[in-house]
Parts: structure tokens; C-alpha cells; sequence
């Protein structure tokens, strides 16, 4: 059976493998980097071998093993004790527009912030759809909803033919005074 290379008996020992545990490894047959994958995971390693863990993982590592993350399987292992799954923060958490306060996961639509006490989300309507709804954009067809105030020329625009994906530019890049230009227009029934 082939011994390990003097190079790898020195990674070895970077690694923490000391005089004694290179014997245990002789003794085992634990001779060549392929022997590594017959022991399968660091754990076992450490436990044949009397490595400790960490310089068990660093070797099963340098031999190509990936070893499970023992943090990660603790993690599965509470919260499958645990009545509420651990919810990992992603874009459906709703956050206070106010405040930025995070809502309780039984938060609906409407329901005041606990932390400011105002509505923690603002109902808009769409102008592309006329869909109610929160956020920043219509969950219905995806436009971006817009100010109360730029709703009225949000949907003259519409009618003016400027697709979805252009009206919300087009009203960041207008000014108030154009604003007003164009809600005149609609007040005066030009459109
Ligand atoms: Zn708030
Ligand atoms: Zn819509």
C-alpha cells in the first residue's frame, strides 16, 4: 500500500495531523488522499483518528471532501423542533414606509406600523389597471404606482399612448409647474 508523499505528510501536519495522528492514520490504512473518501465525512475522521474536528474538516477539505457545515445542520435540526419556521429576511418582509419598522408576519394590508402608528403601507391604485394595491409596484401588471397627485396625469398619459414602462419616467422628469400644466388640462376637459 502507497504511503503518503512527503509533500502531502507536510499539509498533513500544516493541517494539524501530528506524528501520533500520521501513525493512527498508518494503522488504519489511511495512506493516500483516496483514502479520505472511504472515511467519508470529517466527523468520522476525528473519531477513528482522535483529530479534532476542525483539523478533521481542514483535511477532508485539502482531500476534496466537502464536510457538511456543522452550524447548518443544527439550524435544520431546531427549527424542525421549532413551531415557526426560521424566516429568512427576502423581498416579501413588509417594512414600514414610514419608519422602515419591520412587520409582524401576521401583518394585511392596511394594518398600522406597531412602531409609528401609521398605516404602515399606503393603498395605491394603478393607473394602467386600476388595481389597488401596496408597495411600489402594481402586482397586477407591474406598473410603478405614483403619487396620489401624478395619478390623474399617470393615466392621461396612458391615454396619451406612453407605454407602462415610460409614464413613471416621464413624471419623475416632469416639473411641477408641467404638472400643473397637465392637471389643468384635465380639470378644463381638453382630454
Ligand atoms: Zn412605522
Ligand atoms: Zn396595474
Amino acid at each position: 500500500m502507497a504511503d503518503f508523499l512527503p509533500l502531502e505528510i507536510a499539509i498533513l501536519k500544516s493541517k494539524g495531523a501530528s506524528d501520533e495522528i500520521l501513525e493512527k492514520f498508518k494503522e488504519l490504512g489511511i495512506s493516500s488522499k483516496e483514502s479520505f473518501k472511504i472515511v467519508g465525512d470529517a466527523q468520522t475522521l476525528s473519531d477513528i483518528t482522535g483529530l479534532t474536528v476542525t483539523n478533521a474538516i481542514a483535511i477532508m477539505e485539502w482531500a476534496g471532501i466537502k464536510s457538511e457545515d456543522p452550524q447548518c445542520s443544527d439550524s435544520k435540526l431546531n427549527s424542525g423542533g421549532n413551531q415557526q419556521p426560521i424566516v429568512i429576511e427576502d423581498a416579501s418582509v413588509i417594512r414600514c414606509t414610514h419608519c422602515d419598522h419591520k412587520q409582524p408576519h401576521d401583518y394585511k394590508t392596511g394594518d398600522l406600523c406597531p412602531n409609528c402608528g401609521k398605516q404602515a403601507q399606503t393603498l395605491a391604485t394603478c393607473y394602467w389597471c386600476y388595481t389597488s394595491g401596496t408597495g411600489k409596484f402594481c402586482k397586477s401588471c407591474g406598473a410603478e404606482f405614483v403619487k396620489n397627485i401624478e395619478y390623474e396625469i399617470a393615466v392621461l398619459l396612458k391615454r396619451e399612448g406612453v407605454s407602462k414602462r415610460e409614464i413613471a419616467k416621464e413624471l419623475a422628469a416632469m416639473d411641477e409647474s408641467e404638472k400643473e400644466s397637465r392637471l389643468t388640462q384635465l380639470r378644463t376637459g381638453r382630454y
